[in-house]
């Protein structure tokens, strides 16, 4: 394990606080694995009770404390402002209860935590926000922070508001909140991830140089923005921390044994891997137009079908496809696309899952349903070119027919050659990204020492 504390002269004492979303508290955990390797003194609070944290995670060479906060899980909270409310109160609670009982010399918070920026300086703490989503969807969250886009944006509007630096040019590919209002409030906690930003001392993103480096210059631009993704397990990347295996917190019991055994009787690039996430709910018909276009595609498949959706899936479909397809609740996502046999993703293009196949070299099949992922689905598939579209922008309706072609496209053929071939360029920049020395690695050494220097000239 790479360890620079003793270099140190005094060893950086940090605090990080997370959301209460798997696809939040995963790269945090990951960025904390990282400050602790390189000597940091680290504290993480979670939203969640640390029985949820993996015993691997405890035990393991990378020491970081952890504590709890509850988050109010099963009150009747309506409101997305009441509900960001509720977070504020409960996890400043905490946030208090532990700076009252140890000096730290960093709060890193949730960018959906801009109370933090003010918590930590009242407390005399510098501040980190912590991006969980790229630069480009959270660029068009900042437009929408400075007043600059009308919302909801209508179908065929001029987006001349976007900076150059941005390449969308179809409204479906904005983020979701931008077009289509889901919950009232919801846009307006999108943009305020910004308005504390003049006031924090760092901004990480979860990204890294090779993917979106216009935008993150356009970004830096406003402010000093640290790149320090991609914020996946280590030893699917540089592997430099010896056991680092998992994101360390799971909200779900994976059935890893079930997945991994069953791949491992597959054909090298045999099998499409599915899944959706932790949040999304499909409508029946798009589960049955999913599952017909799987089973008529003829190739083995794993999808992930979380035990709240299982009810949507036929008995005629689970018969069918017995043969074929294993149906699970939830997979240990990152060995199953590290998985020789798997030969592509069909994702709803989270950021965490994008950037997860991105750093396997995965090619994808892009079926976005909401937030970030529609815009995510547009750099996939014609930025990157790491993937294909099962047609949709959004939730729109899609066929069986479409699934099938998407599933040929991206398993066979001379298109698959190009999205591999691309994919695995990408696979090779994420890992020397987070390699000794390379440029998110670098800005992680670099606030470090930050911290260092602040705190021996104060
Ligand atoms: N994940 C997993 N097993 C599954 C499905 C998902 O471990 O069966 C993980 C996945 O690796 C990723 C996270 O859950 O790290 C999902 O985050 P993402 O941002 O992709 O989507 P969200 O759940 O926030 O919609």
């Amino acid at each position: 394990m790479e360890n620079n504390g003793d270099k140190m002269s005094k060893k950086p004492n940090i605090l990080l606080i997370s959301l209460p979303y798997q696809g939040h508290i995963s790269p945090m955990m990951q960025f904390a694995k990282r400050l602790s390797s390189k000597g940091a003194a680290v504290t993480v609070i979670t939203p969640f009770s640390a029985n949820l944290i993996s015993d691997d995670d405890r035990n393991r060479s990378i020491n970081i404390e952890y504590v709890s906060y509850d988050h109010g899980e099963g009150q009747n909270i309506v409101t997305v402002e009441d509900y960001m409310a509720n977070i504020e109160t409960r996890a400043s609670e905490k946030l208090l209860e532990v700076v009252e009982n140890q000096a730290f010399d960093v709060l890193v918070h949730d960018s959906l935590m801009p109370f933090g920026v003010d918590f930590g300086h009242r407390h005399g703490l510098k501040t980190a926000i912590f991006f969980t989503q790229p630069c480009a969807i959270s660029s068009v969250y900042y437009l929408v922070y400075q007043g600059k886009i009308r919302c909801p944006v209508q179908e065929g509007a001029d987006l001349s508001f976007l900076p150059d630096e941005i390449p969308i040019s179809h409204v479906k590919d904005l983020p979701y909140d931008l077009y289509h209002e889901r919950y009232p409030g919801t846009l307006e906690m999108l943009a305020n991830q910004f308005s504390n930003a003049d006031n924090a001392d760092w901004i990480f993103f979860n990204t890294f140089l090779g993917l979106e480096d216009e935008v993150v210059n356009w970004l830096s631009s406003k402010w000093k923005i640290m790149t320090i993704g991609p914020s996946v397990p280590s030893m699917f990347l540089d592997k430099r921390l010896a056991d680092d295996r998992d994101y360390g917190l799971s909200l779900f019991k994976p059935d890893g044994d079930a997945c991994i055994k069953w791949l491992d009787g597959k054909d090298s690039d045999s099998v499409v891997y599915v899944s959706f996430g932790s949040l999304a709910n499909l409508e029946q018909d798009y589960m049955d137009e999913i599952a017909w276009g799987l089973l008529d595609s003829k190739c083995s498949f794993i999808w992930v079908v979380r035990d709240t959706e299982k009810s949507k899936l036929s008995e005629k479909f689970v018969e069918e496809s017995a043969d074929r397809g294993l149906i699970v609740n939830w997979s240990p996502q990152l060995e199953v696309l590290a998985h020789k046999a798997v030969g592509s993703f069909m994702t709803h293009c989270g950021w965490n899952s994008t950037l997860e196949a991105l750093s396997l070299g995965v090619p994808m099949m892009v079926v976005p349903q909401w937030t970030d992922q529609t815009t995510n689905a547009k750099y996939i598939v014609d930025v990157w070119q790491t993937g294909v579209r099962v047609k949709a922008h959004d939730k729109e309706k899609i066929t069986r027919e479409d699934v099938t072609k998407s599933v040929k496209d991206v398993m066979e053929g001379t298109k698959r050659e190009e999205l591999k071939a691309n994919a695995l360029k990408f696979k090779e920049m994420a890992l020397e990204a987070m390699s000794e020395g390379g440029s998110s690695d670098k800005n992680i050494d670099d606030f470090i020492a930050e911290i260092v220097t602040s705190s021996t000239s104060t």
